[in-house]
């Protein structure tokens, strides 16, 4: 298996030659050459797998039809390892519930649990074993990396629980102070291994997003001090969240020929990005249904065809913060699919006319009625008050409670569901990460796992600094010997 960039340069690349990296050389995203097809035999095959052996016996099944440069029983250890109920909180590692919902009559509704990893949000799924791919693939090439990040929350949290401990990886993650939620603090605050280095900018999220830039782009002070990141263009975080989709599947159905969709929290199109990659593959997937918050940039693209990205003034705070994006980082990679693998017009809709108008237009083009009949792809947006009100009616009609996040994708998934065909809307986070909303819904606290208790109280290790990048820099220097 090789990858290629979806601008079209010339170098294709091994698996784990790209999982280090970010971008492509050429400013695209990695993607394999081809999807490998799963034929019906294989499909077969991998229910069977997945329900003798569990999920990291599929991890492995999925993963090693993209990754043939580390040897089979080293991958297999690496998915035993990573997705075991001691990190996952089940056997199942993503169980499915189903739900009582105001959906057509005879549409079943479920959640899928994506959320019981070490930091509560779906982003552990990949992060837990990209923390391990890391730490193999540093040993091998004895070799170091200072992952440098910025988080509004879910990203960073995630990626500290993956790499506390691990050899040859320091992170030092940047958030904007005082604007995560209390328990994101904590979680993230209260880590005190030696490898992890929390960094509090006296800004905002964007501040913190510009020094990590600032930083990777001096190129000498990259090379020199190991800079690597963490973020969701990173292909081995996308290949890995592939798997769920085929484990929600072989849960939902009980034979090869039935369809599901899947409904999905949208924010930097990573999630649902690889359900395109499953459905690509063969899975039998009817719908992928793209929710979104008041930031309703990838709605407002496949209901269009036009992708407009958004200043910072009009992106807006929402009460699920996580989503609150100005443009899709993951988008490209399916618009490169769209248009037919033509790299050309990719690098010239996301470098030239991006950079210079900030939009571009595919609504006239033949291609852009594919996203739908062709790659399934549907797409609706949620407001807050759809959200307080959706977590009310899930609260009423099934006494669980649902988070902000995954209440969006309920709402916009709804009215879509088809008799049928199940519907399969991935639950993103767990409601405690985001408490104040589900008071303000319910006038209840939402339950907290038993790990997290007094989490608040704990000491805390956070450096505030103001937002300079020589400060952030020198505070690098000092802490990589
Ligand atoms: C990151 C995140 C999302 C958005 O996922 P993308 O892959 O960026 O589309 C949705 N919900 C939660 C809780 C998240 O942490």
């Amino acid at each position: 298996m090789r990858y290629l960039s979806t601008r079209g340069h010339a170098d294709r690349k091994r698996f784990c030659e790209i999982l280090l990296e970010g971008l492509a050389p050429d400013g695209g995203l990695y993607l394999p050459e081809t999807y490998p097809q799963i034929s019906p035999a294989q499909l077969g095959r991998l229910r069977q797998v997945f329900s003798a052996q569990g999920y990291a016996a599929l991890a492995y099944e999925v993963l090693s039809l993209y990754i043939d440069d580390i040897p089979s029983a080293d991958l297999r250890a690496l998915c035993e390892k990573t997705y075991t109920e001691a990190i996952f909180g089940t056997r199942e590692i993503v169980p499915l519930k189903p739900l009582q919902t105001k959906a057509a009559l005879g549409a079943t509704v479920y959640l899928q649990a994506l959320s019981n990893g070490p930091t509560l949000a779906f982003k552990d799924m990949a992060m837990q074993l990209l923390g391990n791919l890391f730490e193999y693939e540093l040993t091998r090439r004895h070799a170091e990396l200072n992952i440098l990040g910025a988080t509004s929350g879910d990203t960073g949290s995630a990626a500290e629980y993956a790499m506390r401990g691990k050899k040859g990886v320091r992170v030092f993650m940047t958030s904007p102070e005082g604007r995560m939620s209390p328990f994101q603090q904590a979680q993230m605050f209260s880590l005190l291994d030696a490898n992890i280095h929390n960094i509090a900018i006296e800004g905002v999220f964007d501040d913190c997003q510009d020094i990590v830039k600032a930083v990777s782009n001096d190129l000498e002070f990259k090379r020199k001090y190991k800079i690597g990141t963490v973020n969701s263009i990173n292909w081995a975080r996308l290949l890995a969240q592939v798997v769920y989709y085929f484990a929600g599947y072989f849960q939902a159905t009980q034979n090869d020929t039935q369809k599901v969709s899947f409904s999905v929290p949208s924010g930097n199109f990573g999630n649902v990005c690889a359900g395109h990659v499953a459905r690509m593959m063969g899975l039998p997937i009817a719908h992928l249904v793209v929710a979104t918050n008041e930031n309703d940039v990838l709605d407002e693209f496949f209901k269009t065809g036009v992708y407009r990205v958004r200043g910072t003034a009009d992106t807006h705070e929402t009460s699920s913060p996580s989503m609150d994006i100005s443009k899709a980082s993951n988008f490209e990679r399916f618009v490169f699919d769209l248009l037919q693998r033509d790299a050309t017009r990719v690098k010239n809709l996301f470098q030239d006319q991006l950079s210079q108008t900030g939009q571009f237009n595919l609504g006239q083009d033949p291609l852009f009625a594919q996203a739908k009949s062709h790659y399934g792809f549907l797409s609706g947006r949620s407001t807050h008050a759809d959200r307080l009100k959706t977590i009310q009616d899930v609260y009423t009609d099934n006494h669980i409670m649902i988070d902000t996040h995954t209440a969006d994708g309920l709402k916009v998934a709804v009215p879509l569901a088809q008799a049928e065909v199940p519907m399969l809307v991935l639950e993103t986070a767990l409601p405690i990460k985001f408490a104040a909303t589900l008071v303000e819904a319910l006038g209840l606290e939402p339950d907290r796992p038993a790990k997290f208790e007094g989490i608040e109280a704990l000491p805390k290790r956070v450096k505030l600094m103001p937002k300079s990048v020589d400060a952030v820099k020198a505070y690098i220097v000092q802490h990589c010997d």
